[in-house]
């Protein structure tokens, strides 16, 4: 099945607990601080479903039509055509949206491809993991994952240890229909418009977290599941010339609370296993597939702000200082690198038993690496070409409501390469995304969404082939000379 842009919005008014400060937000398809976004979700379900995308952006079934991202790999083309379908998807959205539809079937299709794993937990946890990937690519659903214990309450070995009653979500009673679980987690980007919710934990849990040794699936709208949500910067944007992305691309953030929800066994995948609770990301190609999509989501982002950077140095009138050149050519590079390690990921893409194939792992971790390490890097460089030009143009688009001041400013703001009307939207909308709060916002993501940026480093160094490296070492050793060669009569002779 194929959704509609219609029917995914139908689906968002199920009645869900959703919290905007003390505001219960009665639907998010017409609330000022989420409808644009919502219908920039909804134009994603529609664009998949237009001929020109149908291709790439969908497979067939036994007789049924399922979009790409659900499809799971067995040949190189399969993965070819899992990367452009995550490339349109971020085009779509100029890579803002980093928790988009096809992020989560991403990492539970890279869990579907090794069940076995589950199992080894409780028989029939396999089952269930396959049967709800299955579920949700048969509906076609968008699911948002919360991963994350809260900050304060993780294992007082490595963390510090406040105390107080753990604020964590955790398994508060069972019996033969379930569990029920309290408790907070986080955070769900996306939340307020996905249908379904993954819960579990992606940091190690410390021996004396049992309870918390969960992993299950709910829908957004079941009983006792409340959503607490950042401040939205989609309220706070007036249109969409003053405030492009902001207005329509605030994919939102979102502490989600548990008072005692029963979760059925059937959508329980992990229970009381601690090492399971981060295997199933990492010893499955869980990890690997579903940052494959972050990568492309944030390619194209990197091809906006490159874009960006050559027109914000035409319009100052630098573009042909040999300086300025240097500095785009830096960028360009950077694009060009990571392309090219995307390239690689899938050229040299890896095998497992079942017969299916994911995306090589070393260049996953290092395209993961630069990205978390670089963006706010590269922001800062786009957004320093643009110098003062933010702060040359009038509070607002009310200046082309009154004809006295939109002469002025079409007379005088006006440069050789843009009209004033150009140059009011350009700027707008690069300030948008690399000056703004908005912008704010993304050089947190693109730092964090990952996990902690030291984290960023170590998923390399775990997976380099540190062994090979050091074979060459120890043959240069080998060969060389031994201590009593040194000291030979020839050497001697020699000196
Ligand atoms: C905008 C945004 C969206 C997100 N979306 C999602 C989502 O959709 N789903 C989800 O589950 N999670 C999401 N996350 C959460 C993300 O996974 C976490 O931010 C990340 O794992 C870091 O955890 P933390 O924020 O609790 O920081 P903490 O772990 O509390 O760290 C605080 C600081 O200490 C540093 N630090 C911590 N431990 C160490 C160490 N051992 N060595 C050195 N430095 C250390 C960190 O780098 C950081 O600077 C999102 C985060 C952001 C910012």
């Amino acid at each position: 099945m194929l959704r509609t842009g219609a029917e995914y919005l139908a689906a968002l008014r199920d009645g869900r607990r959703i919290y905007y400060g003390g505001e219960r937000v009665a639907d998010v398809t017409v609330h000022p601080a989420f409808r644009n976004t919502a219908r920039s979700f909804a134009r994603i379900y529609d664009r998949k479903r237009e001929a020109e995308h149908l291709g790439a952006m969908s497979f067939a079934e036994g007789g049924e039509q399922f979009t790409s991202w659900f499809l799971l790999p067995r040949t190189r083309k399969d993965l070819e055509q899992r990367a452009e379908c995550h490339r349109r998807v971020a085009e779509w959205s100029y890579g803002l949206l980093g928790r988009s539809p096809d992020h989560v079937p991403a990492f539970i299709g890279g869990m579907a491809m090794a069940p076995e794993l589950f199992d080894a937990n409780r028989k029939g946890f396999g089952r269930n993991l396959i049967d709800y990937f299955d579920y949700l690519k048969s509906r076609d659903l968008f699911a948002c994952y919360l991963v994350l214990t809260p900050q304060g309450s993780r294992d007082p070995k490595m963390y510090r240890d406040t105390g107080t009653a753990s604020p964590a979500l955790a398994v508060v009673s069972e019996d033969s229909d379930g569990i029920v679980v309290s408790g907070l987690k986080l955070l769900g980007t996306s939340a307020v418009f996905s249908d379904e919710a993954w819960i579990g934990s992606l940091i190690p849990l410390g021996p004396d977290q049992i309870q918390e040794a969960v992993t299950f699936a709910i829908p957004i709208n079941h009983p006792g599941v409340e959503i607490w949500v950042r401040e939205s910067f989609e309220l706070r944007a007036s249109n969409k010339i003053d405030h492009f992305f902001s207005s329509q691309f605030d994919e939102s953030d979102g502490v989600m609370v548990f008072d005692n929800v029963r979760v059925p066994w059937s959508r329980v995948f992990c229970h009381r296993d601690i090492p399971l609770m981060r295997d199933m990301y990492f010893k499955t190609p869980a990890h690997v597939m579903g940052n494959h999509q972050s990568n492309w989501r944030f390619a194209e982002k990197l091809k906006l702000m490159v874009g960006i950077a050559h027109r914000a140095c035409d319009m100052a009138g630098v573009i042909n200082i040999p300086a300025i050149q240097q500095t785009l050519g830096r960028l360009a590079a950077a694009e060009a690198s990571l392309l090219g390690l995307m390239a690689a990921q899938i050229d040299q893409h890896q095998s497992l038993a079942s017969g299916h194939v994911h995306v090589n792992r070393r260049f996953l971790y290092a395209a993961l690496q630069w990205c978390a390490s670089n963006y706010a890097q590269v922001a800062e460089e786009v957004r320093s070409l643009m110098g003062a030009g933010p702060f040359l143009l009038p509070a607002d688009t009310s200046v082309f409501d009154n004809p006295q001041t939109r002469r002025t400013f079409e007379k005088y703001w006006g440069l050789p390469t843009a009209s004033a009307d150009e140059r009011y939207k350009f700027i707008k909308m690069a300030w948008d995304l690399l000056g703004s709060e908005f912008a704010g916002r993304h050089t947190q993501y693109e730092k964090f969404y990952g996990g902690p940026p030291h984290i960023m480093d170590l998923y390399s160094f775990f997976n380099c082939p540190w062994n090979e490296r050091r074979a060459a070492i120890d043959q240069i050793i080998k060969d060389m000379a031994s201590a009593d060669d040194l000291t030979a009569p020839q050497n001697q002779a020699a000196s």
